[in-house]
């Protein structure tokens, strides 16, 4: 706004800014002069000023959400190849999609080797969370327990708990990869208990869960993780071979075609 510039137009931009209403104050000039080109009235020129600030703020929080939750690389649905992992269950993870889980606050499990595409699912299903409004974050386990630690040297463990309690969906990547030592496992149960029936979970781990004891220090705190983890849960597995290791597969396969088609010319 500085097209024409008086006393009111200054205070104008003052106010709007003082109101926090940076759309109204960046397209009121254009949209007045359209207005007025359309002979449209006050109202309707205050409606359309008010949706452009809507729209905007809305975007501008979805922005927020998503830079909040920490995701590790952008990973949508439009790029997962069901057909590349067949035990997947489609219709479960399309319905997830909805979100309608996390207003239930029920969990999800994804169980599979390296690269079937657990985190490629749980940030997909992430960023569909935060879109729908959802507050998410996303940490892999070996980094959610260093915080904690850290945290509780701090003396800085009830700020933090209290974070993680504002979430709608707390997303554990890699369960199972490093073992947790007993005070990392008790502090990770501690956030598993605090989320039940509260916040939804989402786990992406490539263990069964006969082998969990081996990561999560003592068989007692393992039967109690299990125990809130899978009540209300869904379970997604794909047992299917690693995709990096099918598309190393096939771009071996293209390269030693293309070098018998070149040699048969
Ligand atoms: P995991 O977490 O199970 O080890 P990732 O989700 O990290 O596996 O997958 C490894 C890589 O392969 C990522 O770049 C991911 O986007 C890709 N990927 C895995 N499965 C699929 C799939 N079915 N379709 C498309 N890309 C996939
Ligand atoms: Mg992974």
């Amino acid at each position: 706004m500085k097209k024409t510039e008086t006393k009111s137009t200054v205070l104008l931009a003052h106010h709007l800014k003082s109101l926090r209403l940076p759309t109204i104050l960046a397209e009121c000039e254009k949209v007045a002069a359209r207005c007025a080109s359309d002979n449209v009235d006050h109202l309707a020129f205050l409606l359309q000023l008010c949706e452009l600030e809507l729209i905007n703020r809305d975007q501008r929080a979805s922005e927020r959400r998503l830079k909040d939750a920490k995701f590790p690389n952008y990973k949508t649905l439009d790029t997962f190849d069901f057909k590349s992992q067949p035990s997947l269950n489609k219709v479960l993870v399309t319905q997830l999609m909805k979100c309608e889980y996390i207003d239930r606050n029920e969990n999800l499990l994804l169980v599979g080797n390296s690269g079937t595409g657990k985190t490629h699912l749980a940030t997909a299903l992430g960023i569909a969370a935060c879109a729908q409004g959802k507050r998410v974050r996303f940490f892999r386990v070996t980094e959610i327990i260093t915080q904690l630690m850290e945290a509780r040297e701090d003396r800085d463990l009830l700020r933090l708990r209290k974070q993680l309690s504002k979430l709608d969906l707390l997303i554990l990547d890699e369960l199972g990869y490093v073992p947790a030592s007993k005070i990392g496992s008790e502090l990770l149960f501690d956030v598993i208990s605090s989320a039940y029936e509260r916040q939804s979970l989402i786990v992406t781990t490539n263990l069964p869960f006969e082998n969990w004891t081996e990561v999560l220090s003592s068989e007692r705190l393992t039967g109690a993780t299990l125990d809130r983890l899978t009540h209300r849960c869904h379970i997604l597995e794909a047992s299917g071979e690693s995709y990096r290791l099918q598309d190393a597969k096939r771009r071996k396969r293209t390269s030693r075609s293309s070098t018998t088609a070149t040699t048969t010319k």
